[in-house]
């Protein structure tokens, strides 16, 4: 078992480091990548990996044209209540 798996040396020569770091155990205590969550064999901690909201598809750019509280000032009903004839139900 080597050191030499946790990390990869890149094109520019730079080392680029496969695992994250327990936070718990600190640095030397790798954590185990799993595809949503990374978790710790040392301490069992667990951190989910964040997901990236995706966008659904279709979704229109928003305008900017947008209606802001201007409401149309016109003819507005004033409480004119149309008067008509009720029936009243009468048992009986
Ligand atoms: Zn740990």
């Amino acid at each position: 078992m080597s050191i030499h798996k946790y990390y990869k040396i890149s094109d520019e020569g730079t080392v680029v480091r496969l695992k994250p770091f327990c936070p718990r155990c600190g640095p030397g205590y790798f954590m185990a990548v799993n595809y949503d969550r990374v978790t710790c064999g040392h301490c069992g901690y667990t951190e989910f990996k964040k997901r990236t909201p995706k966008k659904p598809k279709g979704e229109k750019p928003p305008t900017g044209t947008k209606p802001t509280g201007t409401k149309p000032t016109g003819t507005k009903p004033t409480g004119t209540k149309p008067t008509g004839t009720k029936k009243k139900s009468k048992k009986g």
